[in-house]
């Protein structure tokens, strides 16, 4: 299943040329004549009344639910190599090649990450 990234969730009614936008949090907004209304804020993309009375001005993209888990992954090997390097790595994990410093205090903070994510250290 696909999940929606919103960035803005906005529609134009076309009977009065209002545009209306749900904001962060369940945001319920009515255009001026009453035709159609959003609703959902950044989590979901709700419309009330006819898809024909409305233009779509919405930013969002579909993500997959697996690019998420793929990204934490990639966080979690970072942190373990970090860790296992002992402040110095040269990055191929992420894209391009970085070359990271960090000191005991640093390395201490990712060893709470870690733990924080339920991730057994090494
Ligand atoms: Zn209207």
């Amino acid at each position: 299943m696909t999940r929606l990234k919103i960035r803005s969730n906005k529609i134009k009614c076309k009977k009065c040329g209002d545009i209306i936008e749900s904001k962060e949090g369940w945001n319920f907004k009515k255009c001026k004549c009453g035709a159609v209304a959003v609703d959902g804020g950044h989590d979901y993309l709700r419309r009330v009344g006819a898809e024909d009375d409305y233009i779509e001005l919405s930013d969002y993209k579909e993500i997959e639910p697996y690019e998420d888990a793929e990204r934490v992954e990639k966080a979690i090997k970072l942190i373990k190599s970090l860790i296992s390097n002992h402040g110095w790595m040269q990055g191929s994990i992420m894209e391009g090649s970085k070359k990271i410093k960090i000191d005991k205090n640093g390395i201490e903070a990712l060893k709470m990450i870690l733990a924080e994510l339920g991730e057994e250290d090494e």
